[in-house]
Formats: structure tokens, C-alpha cells, sequence
């Protein structure tokens, strides 16, 4: 045991002294003496020339500088090698003065590699280099999710490009799209053309108003799959929908006009009593599910205040009908048909936390459970999905919520704030360890007008300790290690056109302002 603690810490302390840090951290890695050199043209040998993986290392990682010429025999400069044994996603990479080369049984698999490699390669000019290394890699968890809030504040196409090659940077492997929101209805949907027309602009404040084309949407999912991610869409019901109800009134409880909330949400929810509701949403999810492939598709669930279901005529009767105890249970019936008619599509319905705490009809076992509210429920929601035999994606605010700043700012009090050390030592998503957890989170909400400019540095540097703990499998390195490693890497990402923010509360200068 202490020749393999020993030989651990050797391998490490070998890694950190030849100064090759790569992040998330390789799971093992062994630097050795020397550098293999690329020439202008780059031979590559690999079962599926046509694969996105070569295309991306062509024009992301060497800059669309080398020329890369395929080759069926083994003698090339990269070789791509299946092999069953590795399970997905995981890698063997070495790089040694014969090339590179690197084990794979999926083509994801070699992705990740070409992210590592992204990571350690030198590039002066024409001429790259790549130290000697030996790497054994493999995510921690099997879901690694990013979530971007388009519904409060709209970002344009190449925004979201470029959140999503953050996510691939960071070997995660599923982009979260928060669609809707009572600020605005994102998503073009043919049937309900108000939905955007009206829906999308309903607010005022800047970079409020917009939505994505079905052909928009088309471009994203394309690049995300060219870069193995997954797009999970969201549609948040029945609550914070105002802007769909200023669509059509007619899917609330009275028919009536909303308020649309600059911050938070309003009692005014969709009704869960009108059978008109349930085609609406049921001709949404058919269109939702023709555009994004995904496995997973979120309906979001959470903060709708039941007042108005109390009251309509419709939700009572459907209440009484269906022999349930109140609206909390009329909210666990709605989700579950929703979810019942996704699993009919064979996908999976991932709603919030919040569909948990009642009981009083079945839920379908395609459901997946987001436990967000710590701060609200410590981990209730996590004991109550297990107890229900749910699968649970772990992305709890605390410390998983990056636009809470670090410091206090705007509507984010004290008590919400966290910095890069509150997450990599404390965070309750890290050590939720059981087998139906499913992975993590973590989310950049939009509340309070963060604009586009303003979104790097929430996220940056923070987002590395949740990568870390999505990815890394070994005993965390020391904080004060890993906060050296992050920030030797700043000039790295922000050549990459990521801005770095304070990472420490420690590192913020007074007067600091995070607009
Ligand atoms: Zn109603």
C-alpha cells in the first residue's frame, strides 16, 4: 500500500514539476524527458478518417496551420488505435519521440485525448511541440452538464458557440439549454408562432429580447454534436412561464393578462386543469423532440406558487376527478403525464427538486430528479429522489450556482456568494456518491441582467473546481495546489477568449465591479 501511495505522489510531484498542468486534472499521468515535434504535415492514422475528432484537431488544435495527411499504416506522427478494453470516454495517451498515440473504444473517448492534448501542446509558429507523457484517463461521473439561462437574458449564436466549446474544453459532455423564462420564450415552435413572436419580447431590459430559429437551434446542435456534447433542452412548467401566458392567455387558469417579473417569478402559472394545457404542452414536446435529439429533456417544475389552482374551477375539478389531495399532488400529476409521454418517445423527462415533495401519483421511471436547493432544503431533495428509486443529476446552488458572484453584487446579498475554495472543499453535489446519482451541474442563471460581457468572469475561474469534480477520480490535490495550478493556467484560457474573474474573496480589490 505505501509503494502504491508512494508511487502516486511520485507521479504527481512528476507531472507538477515538469510543469504540465492540465484542467481538469488526468486522472494518471507521467511526464517524461523530451518533446516530440510536429512537422507542417501531420500524418495520422485512424479507423474513421471522416470522424469529428480529426476535423476539430486539424482546425482547433493545430489552428488549421498543419496539413494532415491519413494514412492506413501505422508509421504516422498520431495514431488513433481502437480498443474494446476502454470503457466510453475514457483514454490511454502517449506521446513518446515515435508520436502520438492513443487508445480509445469510442470516438468520444479519443475526443478527450485531443482535449488533453490541446492542453499540452506548445505552438510557435509552424512548429509544435508535445512533451513526453504517459495518461490513463476517465471521468469521475457519467453526466457532466453545463447549464447557460437563454430565457432571462438572450444570448446571440456565436455566444452559445462558444459556452459550448467551453464545456468541451472542460471534458464535459452535456449543455444544458434553459429555454424559457417569464423574461422570454426562446424557442421557435411552428404550431404557436406567438410563443416567440409575442413571448420573445416581452421584456425590456437590454439583451432581453430574441429567440432561436429552428435553423438556429439546427446550427447549434450540430456544432455541440461535432464536439460529443449533448443539448438537453428546457422548458420550464408550469411556472416562470409568464412569458408564454402573454403568448396565450388562454393556457393560464383565467384567461387572464400577466405581469412579467424583472427578477423572480409570480403566482401566475400554467393550468394544470384545462385539458387545452396538456395538447398545448404535448404538441411542444413533439416539436422539441423533432429538433434536439437528446436523451434528456428537462421540464423544468420548480417555484410555481399553487394560489391560482387553488382557486380555477378547472385545476379543482381535475383535483377532485383524479382523487388527489391538493395542488401540490396536481403538480406531481401534471409532471408525470409529461414525463409518461416522453417515455412513450423513449426519452427521459428531468424536472427540478421541487416535483418531489409530494406524493399522490406515480411517476414514470424515465423521470430524472435536478437537486438544486440546498440553501433552500439541504439535501431533501437528493433523500427524497433516492427514496422514490429516481435517477438524480447533483447541481446544487450551493456552490454549483456560478452566478452567484464572489462578492456581494446586485440582487446577490452576502449569503449569496461563494468563492473557488467554498466549492472545492464544501461542495454537497461533489459528495453525493450513490448509484442512481447520475453526475453534475453546475448553471449560470441570468438574473439581474447579466449580459453577455459580464458572463465570463462569473464562471471563470470558478467553473474549474466543479470540472475537477466532475472529471478527476484520485484524492483532490491540495487547495493551495490546485488554486496555482488554475491560476498558471489564466493566460491559457484567456487566449482562448475566456476572461478570468476573482477566484478568491481575498482576490477581489475593493470597488471591483462585476459589470
Ligand atoms: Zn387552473
Amino acid at each position: 500500500m505505501k509503494r502504491i501511495i508512494l508511487a502516486l505522489l511520485l507521479s504527481i510531484t512528476v507531472c507538477r514539476l515538469n510543469g504540465q498542468t492540465v484542467i481538469p486534472s488526468v486522472n494518471d499521468c507521467t511526464v517524461k524527458k523530451g518533446t516530440f515535434t510536429i512537422g507542417k504535415e501531420v500524418t495520422v492514422y485512424a479507423d474513421n478518417h471522416e470522424a469529428a475528432y480529426l476535423s476539430f484537431l486539424k482546425n482547433e488544435v493545430l489552428n488549421n496551420t498543419h496539413r494532415i495527411v491519413t494514412s492506413n499504416n501505422k508509421n504516422t506522427a498520431f495514431k488513433f488505435n481502437y480498443s474494446s478494453n476502454i470503457r466510453d470516454e475514457a483514454y490511454k495517451l502517449t506521446i513518446n519521440k515515435s508520436g502520438v498515440t492513443i487508445y480509445a473504444s469510442t470516438e468520444k473517448g479519443f475526443f478527450y485525448a485531443i482535449q488533453t492534448i490541446r492542453q499540452l501542446i506548445h505552438i510557435s509558429g509552424d512548429k509544435c511541440t508535445l512533451p513526453f507523457v504517459e495518461i490513463t484517463d476517465s471521468p469521475r461521473v457519467k453526466f457532466r452538464s453545463f447549464m447557460l439561462d437563454s430565457g432571462r437574458q438572450y444570448q446571440s449564436v456565436e455566444t452559445i458557440k462558444k459556452y459550448i466549446d467551453m464545456v468541451i474544453l472542460l471534458k464535459m459532455n452535456n449543455f444544458h439549454w434553459h429555454l424559457t423564462e417569464g423574461l422570454g420564450w426562446r424557442v421557435e415552435i411552428d404550431k404557436y408562432p406567438l410563443l416567440t413572436q409575442k413571448g420573445a419580447f416581452v421584456a425590456t431590459g437590454k439583451e432581453q429580447q430574441g429567440f432561436y430559429s429552428k435553423n438556429d437551434i439546427k446550427e447549434i446542435i450540430k456544432y455541440a454534436q461535432e464536439r460529443y456534447i449533448n443539448v438537453m433542452p428546457e422548458i420550464d412548467i408550469p411556472g416562470h412561464a409568464e412569458a408564454a401566458l402573454t403568448a396565450y392567455p388562454g393556457l393560464g387558469c383565467f384567461n387572464q393578462k400577466v405581469e412579467v417579473p424583472e427578477t423572480g417569478f409570480t403566482h401566475n402559472i400554467m393550468c394544470a386543469g384545462k385539458d387545452s394545457t396538456l395538447i398545448f404542452l404535448k404538441n411542444v414536446i413533439d416539436e422539441l423532440c423533432e429538433l434536439f435529439p437528446s436523451e434528456y429533456i428537462h421540464l423544468g417544475g420548480d417555484e410555481a406558487p399553487k394560489g391560482n389552482w387553488d382557486k380555477c374551477p378547472h385545476c379543482k375539478a381535475r383535483i377532485k376527478n383524479l382523487g388527489l389531495k391538493n395542488s401540490g399532488e396536481l403538480q406531481v400529476w401534471l409532471s408525470a403525464t409529461v414525463a409518461q409521454y416522453l417515455k412513450d418517445k423513449g426519452r427521459k423527462a428531468v424536472f427540478w427538486e421541487d416535483i418531489i415533495y409530494h406524493d399522490g401519483y406515480p411517476i414514470p421511471d424515465n423521470v430524472v430528479i435536478q437537486w438544486w436547493n440546498y440553501r433552500g432544503h439541504g439535501d431533501d431533495g437528493l433523500k427524497k429522489t433516492m427514496e422514490k428509486g429516481l435517477g438524480v443529476i447533483c447541481g446544487t446552488n450551493y456552490y454549483n450556482y456560478l452566478n452567484f458572484p464572489v462578492t456581494a453584487w446586485s440582487g446577490y446579498d452576502i449569503n449569496r456568494t461563494f468563492d473557488i475554495k467554498d466549492i472545492y472543499l464544501n461542495n454537497p453535489s461533489y459528495r453525493a456518491a450513490e448509484p442512481l446519482v447520475l453526475g453534475m451541474n453546475c448553471a449560470l442563471w441570468t438574473d439581474y441582467n447579466v449580459t453577455e460581457a459580464m458572463i465570463d468572469r462569473r464562471i471563470f475561474p470558478r467553473i474549474f473546481a466543479i470540472a475537477e469534480q466532475m472529471w478527476y477520480n484520485g484524492q483532490p490535490l491540495p487547495f493551495d495546489e490546485f488554486y496555482n495550478k488554475v491560476i498558471s493556467k489564466k493566460d491559457w484560457f484567456e487566449s482562448k477568449g475566456y476572461k478570468y474573474g476573482p477566484a478568491l474573496k481575498t482576490d477581489v480589490p475593493t470597488n471591483y465591479s462585476w459589470e
